[in-house]
């Protein structure tokens, strides 16, 4: 098969669809990629790995789409990418279609095969190609509270993790689930006092026995989460409720019984933002104060390190781009119910129900 990697064009993006190394692997496997120009800068990533991987090189994106029939991406087509699907293409990216009607008619009209990265699954229900981007984020929002604690950045002047004699910060971590995990797992190397809150009993056990004591687990209610913040210096938003806005855990009167200069990280702004105050901010501009408490609200988290989140990407999307490759679309989707859950859109129609329904949409 013949499978296209357009350069990225959305703003503040610098992912690439395929890493040279998958590009390799699909050479071998005897399929043809074309890589459109410079679309690897973003990961350092040069024409000629992508060359020496056995890709060619093409000028434009349009020749991309002209000539492969798979085209792997990263994030959403925008519209000028839209208008250059056929019917015969089968497009693999992020899609994120149920607040984006716009997209989702045009995704339509083109005929093309969507496959949604977000609604794949695996066997135990969960969103595998979510995942690496949650890892990431929770990783991430770690040391941006981190820098944030920083006087010169407005924080309370504080390292997280102290000196001997000095306490190190008190974090506390709403959600712990991936992301709410990983931001754990670098507050603990840091050395801070760490608590992660969920509602959900058996992760807390989960929690309990991985850290072994590093870390303090306990139930969310309005009233724990009231008095946690309170003593917080740094609190990490990593809640979700799957096909729902993110609730809102700490609410703006909440935020006068803060330490002023205390950092609130909201990894769940792409849902909303579990924190009354939050709005969405971006990697230029990434924070702002609300009554002296500091808020981080990235909505693309995972974008500022395009290397490591393309390489985590790739590590998870690989085996089914090769499955489709190998294939072709209807058969790999018709072979594995979960590459099948991630189709959103075929022959012209909303395939996934709750996009459809959310978009108003038949199905
Ligand atoms: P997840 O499903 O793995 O974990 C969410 C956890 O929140 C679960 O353990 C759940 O039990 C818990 N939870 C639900 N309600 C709660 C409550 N009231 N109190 C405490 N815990 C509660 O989700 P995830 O993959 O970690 O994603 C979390 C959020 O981060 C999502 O909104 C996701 O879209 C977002 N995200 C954002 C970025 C970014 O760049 N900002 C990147 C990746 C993911």
């Amino acid at each position: 098969m013949i499978i296209g990697v357009p350069k990225e064009i959305k703003a503040e993006e610098h992912r690439v669809g395929l890493t040279p190394e998958s590009v390799s692997e699909l050479t071998r496997a005897g399929h043809k990629v074309i890589v459109e120009t410079n679309a690897g800068t973003g990961i350092e990533a040069s024409d000629a790995h992508y060359e020496a991987a056995g890709a060619s090189i093409v000028a434009t994106a349009d020749a991309v789409f002209e000539q492969a029939e798979l085209i792997v991406k990263v994030k959403e087509p925008q519209a000028v990418e839209c208008a250059r699907l056929k019917p015969h293409h089968t497009l693999f990216t992020y899609l994120h279609l149920a607040a984006d009607k716009p997209q989702a008619e045009a995704l339509m009209k083109s005929g093309a095969t969507c496959i949604a990265y977000e609604t794949v699954t695996d066997r135990n229900g969960r969103l595998p190609l979510l995942m690496p981007m949650s890892q990431v984020a929770g990783r991430m929002a770690t040391q941006a509270a981190a820098w944030a604690l920083q006087r010169t950045i407005r924080g309370r002047g504080l390292l997280m993790g102290g000196v001997p004699g000095v306490a190190p910060a008190k974090v506390v971590i709403l959600g712990g689930g991936v992301s709410g995990t990983h931001a754990a797992e670098m507050a603990i190397g840091m050395r801070a006092d760490v608590t992660v809150f969920d509602r959900h009993m058996p992760r807390l056990a989960e929690l309990d026995v991985q850290f072994a004591g590093a870390l303090k687990t306990a139930y969310s209610t309005p009233a724990s989460v009231e008095k946690a913040v309170a003593e917080a210096d740094v609190v990490i938003g990593a809640v979700l409720i799957p096909g729902a806005s993110a609730p809102k855990l700490i609410t703006r009167d909440m935020l006068k019984t803060m330490k002023p200069g205390a950092v609130l990280v909201d990894i769940a702004i792409d849902q909303g933002g579990c924190f009354e105050t939050s709005r969405p901010t971006t990697h230029s501009d990434p924070i702002f104060e609300v009554d002296g408490i500091l808020h981080y609200c990235v909505a693309n988290m995972p974008g500022a390190v395009p290397r490591t989140s393309t390489y985590a990407l790739n590590n998870m999307t690989l085996p089914f781009t090769l499955a489709i490759a190998a294939k072709g679309a209807k058969k790999a989707l018709n072979d594995d119910a979960h590459l099948a859950e991630g189709l959103n859109v075929a022959d012209g129609f909303i395939t996934y129900e709750t996009v459809a329904s959310d978009l108003g949409l038949s199905y």
